[in-house]
């Protein structure tokens, strides 16, 4: 009885059907750690492959790609130290609570810009480019609509526009990079268990931070590697 004392002092109990689960304070501070000591690694991250890239093209990329992966962590910290210092003004809270779910949607889109911006892709499949970021507009208006209403409508967006994509870059005839693409893909889904799991596991949406991070080193490692080191098309053309 003792160690189910001890250990509840970690994690509240779970929430209602469409509420907010509560996390204790130390649920919180692992919230904040664990993306806020990755805002600058994403920083540094954008800029080497800012300084990696041959051209225009890769260098707009890079910032489109770069900032995705900096306002992620960035914004995910900021409504995290927000919840945690139990800010008065509730509606700065929601505000950034729905900040935080939009950015994800851009996110997404922009982990997917480099793949379909740099690898040559099919005339049908090159309209991918733009219709991720339609994706992540049509994201936007839901969670401003219907923030926290409907969880799992919610979830099914995050995993369509997560997966809807990935046949256009699966269909590429280089198909280099597209093993760490796939295990960063399968890295997030494992961690989507965590992200339902508050009040269940202790510490679950830190455990899930983890896997957003861990993904997203696993695909910035793919598009460092295969898409900025390795020397470009026009690179190999011009020597
Ligand atoms: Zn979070």
């Amino acid at each position: 009885m003792k160690r189910v004392n001890s250990f509840q002092r970690f994690m509240n109990r779970r929430a209602s059907a469409n509420c907010r689960y509560q996390p204790t304070c130390y649920e919180h501070a692992a919230n904040c750690y664990t993306h806020a000591l990755l805002i600058v690694p994403a920083f540094v991250g954008m800029t080497l492959l800012h300084r990696l890239s041959d051209n225009n093209w890769e260098k707009i990329t890079a910032w489109v790609y770069g900032m995705g992966l900096c306002a992620l962590f960035l914004v995910s910290t900021v409504f995290h130290i927000i919840t945690w210092k139990k800010s008065h003004m509730r509606s700065v809270e929601h505000c950034f609570h729905m900040c935080d779910r939009v950015v994800i949607y851009f996110f997404i889109a922009a982990s997917y810009t480099p793949w379909l911006n740099l690898r040559e892709l099919g005339p049908l499949a090159a309209h991918m480019r733009w219709f991720v970021w339609l994706m992540a507009a049509a994201g936007t208006i839901y969670v401003f609509n219907y923030h926290e209403k409907y969880k799992l409508v919610e979830l099914a967006f995050y995993l369509t526009m997560g997966f809807f994509p990935a046949s256009v870059v699966t269909s590429m005839s280089n198909t280099e990079g597209l093993h760490e693409l796939a295990c960063g893909g399968l890295i997030y889904c494992l961690g989507v268990f965590f992200f339902k799991s508050d009040g269940v596991i202790p510490f679950a949406h830190a455990i899930w931070h983890v896997f957003v991070a861990l993904a997203a080193a696993v695909h910035y490692y793919a598009i460092w590697k295969y898409l900025y080191k390795a020397p470009s098309a026009d690179t190999l053309l011009d020597s």
